[in-house]
């Protein structure tokens, strides 16, 4: 079958736009007509070569659409159910069976590899050359995928595409951070370090869960803005105002639970610095070499606290996302407030727009 992808033919260079061969569902795969799919930062640091994974190979890994075909030993989906693809694992690890797949041991063949673990390509050029697949098992840049059954969700016919492919891994990541790991609750207090897409979307969970304090800090007003119109009480601009002593203040003497999405070791510390006796801290961000060492030891053990570093909300992507689906019907959880939709042709306009924060959320349209 003849399909258009967006295609990484070159590291850094901007995907192109190429007709690709789609080969036949195998066993344990379903066939998806994408009809939007997100762009999330780790198909840009893929892209730009910072993972081994090498072109030529369609990204995209939030995608959402209808199952048209589906393949051997796939007894529960149909064509015609609407899903959406979230990340791969192998579900035969320890992880795997202990309902935590995002920490799966085996998830760089199941999601950064490129192909299927046989090592066959769903792509292929007219000329028949393999392009790589199966990036978080689905590679959603394209008009149809083979999705690995793992990596498909379910959701309700009357969700709007448009808008779910996000919760396969961006909002899942913030949201998961706070309902499945940190879990503050009612009344409780919650910063979150980084106003991004994952920042707002863990902001969105800490709301939803009806937690009393809640602080967004950022170094971007607009995005404080817009924290402050989600459900933020409080906000901080980090470059105008020491971030620790106003969470300290805001809080009366330390937050119960905080979370960095940055990656950036200063606010890392900063993170670590604003805790509570017994806090418990989460970590997301990818951190640069070199930020080893910025944990003050000794306070760390004086006042008991906990960090966990968290991989897609440490979510069953199967549980999570439905729940997520009842919670934004429910106006509890309007993530659609971070999503901005572009044509699929103009894909690498809303790689830009995500890395220069012109959009939260970028969503294209196939
Ligand atoms: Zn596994
Ligand atoms: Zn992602």
């Amino acid at each position: 079958m003849n399909v258009k992808a967006a295609v990484v033919e070159e590291l850094g260079k901007p995907l192109e736009i190429r007709q690709l061969q789609l080969d036949e569902p195998q066993a344990n795969e379903v066939q998806v007509r994408i009809v939007a799919t997100g762009v999330c930062h780790t198909d840009a640091v893929v892209r730009d070569g910072w993972m081994p994974t090498r072109p030529p190979i369609v990204l995209g890994h939030e995608g959402a659409g209808v199952v048209e075909k589906v393949g051997a030993g796939v007894d529960h989906l149909r064509p015609g159910d609407h899903v959406v693809l979230s990340v791969n694992s192998c579900g035969t690890c320890r992880s795997c069976l202990s309902g935590h797949p995002a920490a799966c041991v085996n998830i760089f063949a199941h999601n950064f590899a490129g192909s299927r673990i046989d090592g066959t390509t769903a792509y292929s050029y007219a000329d028949g050359t393999p392009v790589k697949s199966h990036f978080f098992g689905q590679s959603s840049f394209s008009e149809r995928v083979n999705a690995s059954v793992r990596s498909v969700v379910k959701i309700p016919e009357d969700f709007p595409l448009e808008l779910a492919g996000p919760l396969g891994c961006g909002i899942q990541t913030g949201a998961g951070a706070v309902l499945n790991v940190l879990r503050p609750g009612p009344g409780g207090t919650f910063v979150v370090f980084g106003a991004g897409a994952v920042g707002l979307s863990a902001l969105l969970g800490a709301v939803a869960s009806r937690v009393g304090t809640i602080i967004a800090v950022d170094v971007n007003d607009d995005r404080l803005a817009l924290a402050t119109e989600l459900g933020a009480t409080h906000v901080i601009n980090g470059m105008n105002e020491d971030a620790v002593a106003r969470v300290l203040d805001l809080t009366g003497g330390g937050v119960q639970t905080a979370l960095d999405t940055t990656g950036n070791a200063r606010v890392f510390r900063q993170m670590i610095d604003s805790l509570a006796m017994s806090g418990h801290a989460g970590a997301l961000g990818a951190a640069a070499a070199g930020s080893e060492g910025v944990i003050d030891l000794p306070g760390a053990l004086a006042r008991g606290i906990r960090i966990t570093w968290i991989v897609e909300g440490d979510a069953v992507p199967q549980l999570f996302i439905p729940e997520l689906i009842a919670l934004h019907r429910a106006g509890d959880f309007p993530f659609d407030r971070l999503i901005k939709t572009y044509a699929f042709d103009d894909i690498n306009t809303a790689f830009a727009d995500s890395e220069s924060g012109e959009a939260l959320k970028p969503v294209v349209l196939l």
